[in-house]
């Protein structure tokens, strides 16, 4: 299995390389240059299998020779033992063909958990085979950073560098990011939003003297790694369904599109999805994108969803680059033009991403709102990224197809909007109780490339 760049101009590379890479070196995102796809049978196969079974047959064809079939599944395992929950991603029903995916059971308590504690692992198997080390540089709103950080922290081939917009993510993802006492992790608070710290980090990708010299590795929701560990769990959820032999419904609270992409794959797979809804807040580019209204940037609004406040959601370009029909030359030149402020996207191919994708937009009072109803109807406590996925799912679902609304993150990770609208404080795990008491360790640092090429030089521990 090869991957190839988004923009046309890049090597081309292995699973293992494209995964210890992150992003292309043309600026663009690697992508599997031929999609496998799944039988029937294989996919029938997979009810009543465990998340582990149907992540090593989902995973397998695009891992190429990185790992044998033993490393695979001994990797596999590791990944998703520390899950608070049996089944890995259960579901729970809202109403008649209604359900939530429940991806929150991780040791940070987002769906980020998914896949960054798979590629932890596969990045630790990887280098210390090569007896090589990188330095891991990563933007998040909230959730990827603690993701990483709890994924990577302790490892002795890896530094792990995490930019966070400061004053902007909430207190639980701060001292989840902050409290680590490990060496090789590294917070790090820009004066900035999240579109400022992920501009950085594209900075620094294509400053290839830094990156050379520090071994730059990314893990932000580019990384093909990531994207490939999301699409298991559309595979446990539709088949618990009655896929294949029933077509099902999904709809993704989206920001970076990487979920929802998870989900495309998943159906370029052979998996039967009817459709793939995206959820979007006030931030609603995407929304505003797939309604055929071009993609042009605004500035962020910080909402109660903190990790969808985005403007340029980097995945999108995968969705471009297929949209296209794979011309890499057409996604340079719009990734050009939205260098300027945005693009408007062609007729054929706007055609191609409405026969994929439909789209919703949530203000923060219908996120509230649906928090309560909930509450109410279900006495589920939603957190308001999932609320907006529920919203938009309540408003666009065919009731005769099963709808399964992603539920991206535990209501205790944002717990004054969850109380604002329920009255409710929903407490932390006990396995992660003692958040507030640990001491936090952080470097606030301005929006300035220089500055933080000179930090994260300054502070490698090898
Ligand atoms: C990251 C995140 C999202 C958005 O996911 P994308 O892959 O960026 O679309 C939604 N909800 C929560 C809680 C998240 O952490």
């Amino acid at each position: 299995m090869r991957y190839i760049s988004t923009r046309g101009s890049a090597p081309v590379l292995s699973f293992e390389e494209a995964m210890l890479t992150g992003l292309a070196r043309d600026g663009g995102l690697y992508v599997p240059e031929t999609i496998p796809t799944l039988s029937a049978e294989q996919i029938a196969a997979m009810q009543g299998q465990s998340y582990e079974e149907v992540a090593f047959t989902v995973m397998r064809p695009f891992i190429g020779d990185t790992f044998t079939d033993e490393e695979f599944r001994a990797i596999i395992a590791r990944a998703y033992e520390g899950f608070g929950h049996a089944a890995r991603a259960p579901m729970v029903q809202l109403a008649p063909n209604h359900f939530l995916l429940e991806l929150f059971h991780g040791p940070t308590l987002a769906f980020k958990d998914f896949a960054m504690q798979l590629i932890g692992r596969m990045f630790q198997a990887a280098l210390g085979r090569k007896g090589e080390r990188v330095t891991i540089v990563g933007a998040t709103s909230g959730d990827t950073g603690s993701a990483a950080i709890e994924a990577f922290k302790g490892l002795d081939n890896v530094d792990v560098f995490i930019l966070y917009p400061h004053g902007r993510v909430s207190d639980v993802q701060r001292r989840q990011m902050t409290t680590s006492a490990e060496s090789n992790v590294h917070a790090l608070a820009i004066d900035g939003d999240f579109d400022d710290c992920q501009a950085r980090l594209k900075d620094m990708f294509n400053d290839f003297d830094f990156r050379d010299t520090v071994r730059l590795a990314g893990v932000n929701s580019i990384n093909w790694g990531r994207v490939l560990a999301q699409v298991v769990y559309y595979f446990t959820a539709a088949t618990s369904l009655g896929a294949p032999l029933r077509e099902v419904s999904f709809t993704v609270p989206t920001g970076n599109f990487g979920d929802i992409f998870a989900g495309y794959i998943a159906k370029r797979m052979g998996l039967p999805i009817a459709d793939l809804v995206v959820a979007t807040n006030q931030n609603d580019i995407l929304h505003r994108c797939l309604s055929g209204q071009g993609y042009h940037k605004g500035s962020v609004t910080p909402s109660i969803s903190p990790s969808m406040d985005i403007q340029v959601s980097s995945n999108f370009e995968r969705a471009l680059f297929d949209a296209y029909d794979r011309d890499a030359g057409a996604v340079a030149q719009l990734m050009d033009e939205l260098g300027q402020g945005g693009f408007d996207v062609s007729q054929g191919a706007m055609q191609a991403l409405q026969d994929i994708y439909r789209s919703g937009r949530v203000s923060e009072e219908e996120t509230t709102a649906t928090i309560a109803d909930r509450r109410r109807t279900t006495g589920e406590l939603l957190c308001p990224h999932s609320a907006v996925g529920v919203k938009v799912a309540d408003d666009l679902r065919d009731p005769a197809t099963p709808m399964v609304t992603l539920a991206t993150a535990h209501p205790a990770k944002f717990p004054d909007a969850v109380e604002a609208a329920t009255g409710i404080r929903p407490g932390l795990p006990p396995r992660m109780a003692d958040l507030f008491d640990r001491e936090e360790r952080f470097t606030r640092l301005p929006n300035d490339l220089d500055a933080l090429k000179a930090h994260i030089k300054g502070n490698l521990s090898a």
